[in-house]
């Protein structure tokens, strides 16, 4: 077999998989026991045999995409995980196929142009190309992911309050400021870049868990007075539990005035700077000094990438010093190497994934979905809260909403149980507000009002069943 015919083998199987998931024809998800599918799909038989081609490629093909847990459902509510612009995955086969790591640019000047053309669309979406004014011009890298990307932001935060940390360590007195809406790659980052957990301070915040600026101020002023140094303070955009968005302009204000370094997590909610909309939410993000943003979640790109972005040109370079003789010489340059911005050595060409869900229908196109499904989650949480024996948390402010039924936490969690059990729906559940709450990210432009209302008599007959 060709590649080329095995290559039609497999597309024509991601379209049927797709396919059977719009008609709703199988389960959002199945979790069978790990040996069982090892054991199902051959795999130990082909690694010692070989010969994934042809039919036995089509065998596997067809059990490990049953197997796979089907964002293309419609009724795949759970995860911030993009259902991808299709043409977008042809990006990953392009780069899985030539493999160039673009890091350094001689190792793939396409993909390095792609990168930059990317990052530099992003931050004008922010507000930071204004090449007129030298310190507002920007700098970014694309990596593995909003976590990876959180700690390079902080690492950045690090060196420019604690330059010799690099060479010296860290500085015992260096805290991180965030809500407890954070992200738990926060805290990770603080213990990673050695300031240790503990040195996280939460900041108070208003009753839906959003910063409150006038705490900030008070925290800040309180830590000086302790002896203790600022290192940044990490605002949501939006949230990772509730989805909200935090004050940036009010929280950006008390961060000038204090200087210190502002992170804003926006690795779900910055792609809502595509909506005039929804771009509101985001007012004063482009008085951070660095902003993360995953393409991965909103802008409908494949996994898996992400933006880190800082604001002040060098900002980034500055975080990594490097010495390596077989990468690190003088040359030629007619392109950018990401290198010396990047925790990894080889590198993949992530901005080609977001330049194919981008360029497919145009920017306007991702746009255009991201305002549905925020819509679809605002007629959702009126119909769920509109419920008796069901409320919702918040009114949502992105594409992501909580609602429980009246109950205690374990009913939550036994209600998920058994709709992940029978692979019906596939819906997250998240602690927020001091409650456990059932989750849903709508993710999927195929989901309906119709699958929400389903999917509300059936959790309603749950918990007559359970309770
Ligand atoms: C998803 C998310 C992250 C983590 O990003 P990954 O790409 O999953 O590593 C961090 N912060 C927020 C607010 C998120 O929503």
């Amino acid at each position: 077999m060709s590649f080329r015919d095995d290559a039609d083998r497999t597309v024509a199987a991601l379209q049927a998989y797709a396919e059977n998931a719009a008609q709703r024809n199988r389960p959002v998800l199945s979790q069978t026991r790990i040996t069982d599918l090892a054991h199902d799909l051959d795999l130990k038989m082909l690694i010692a045999e070989g010969g994934l081609e042809g039919n036995r490629l089509q065998n596997f093909l067809d059990r490990y995409l049953t197997a796979a847990t089907c964002l293309h459902h419609p009724r795949y509510m759970a995860h911030q995980v993009a259902v991808p612009v299709p043409q977008a995955a042809l990006a990953a086969l392009i780069d899985g196929f030539t493999s160039n790591p673009m890091a350094i640019y001689e190792m793939g000047p396409g993909a390095a142009a792609v990168e930059s053309v990317v990052l530099n669309w992003m931050m004008e979406k922010i507000g930071w190309r204004n090449i007129s004014d030298a310190r507002t011009h920007g700098e970014g890298v694309l990596t593995h992911g909003g976590s990876i990307a959180n700690l390079t932001a902080l690492l950045a935060a690090r060196a420019r309050i604690a330059p010799n940390a690099w060479t010296d360590g860290v500085p015992s007195n260096l805290v991180l400021v965030c809500s407890s809406a954070a992200h738990y790659s926060i805290s990770r980052s603080a213990a990673i870049l050695g300031l240790g957990a503990s040195s996280v301070r939460l900041v108070g915040s208003d009753p839906l868990g959003r910063i409150d600026p006038s705490a900030l101020a008070r925290l800040l002023a309180k830590l000086r007075e302790d002896g203790k140094q600022p290192m940044a303070v990490v605002a949501n955009a939006g949230s990772t539990a509730l989805g909200l968005f935090d004050p940036l302009r009010e929280i950006a204000a008390v961060c000038r005035s204090e200087d210190v370094w502002l992170h804003v997590d926006g690795a779900h909610g910055a792609s809502q700077l595509l909506s005039s909309r929804l771009r509101p939410l985001l007012d004063g993000i482009d008085e951070a000094h660095s902003v993360v943003w995953d393409a991965h979640k909103l802008l409908r790109a494949p996994l898996i990438c992400a933006a880190v972005l800082v604001r002040d040109q060098g900002a980034l370079t500055a975080a990594f010093r490097q010495e390596a003789s077989y990468l690190f010489h003088d040359k030629d340059q007619p392109g950018i190497d990401f290198i010396y911005r990047s925790i990894e050595c080889t590198k993949a060409a992530l901005g080609l994934k977001i330049f194919f869900a981008l360029a497919y229908g145009g920017e306007s196109a991702i746009a255009e979905t991201i305002e549905q499904q925020a819509d679809l989650a605002t007629a959702a949480a009126e119909l769920l809260g509109a419920t008796p024996g069901i409320e919702i948390a918040v009114k949502p402010e992105t594409n992501i909403v909580c609602f429980r039924v009246e109950g205690p936490d374990d009913l939550q969690l036994a209600i998920r149980r058994r709709l992940t059990s029978d692979g019906s729906y596939y819906v997250s559940t998240a602690e927020a507000l001091g409650k456990r709450w059932l989750r849903l990210a709508l993710m999927n432009p195929a989901t309906t009002l119709e699958d929400i209302a389903s999917l509300r008599t059936e959790v309603l007959r749950l918990r007559n069943t359970i309770s």
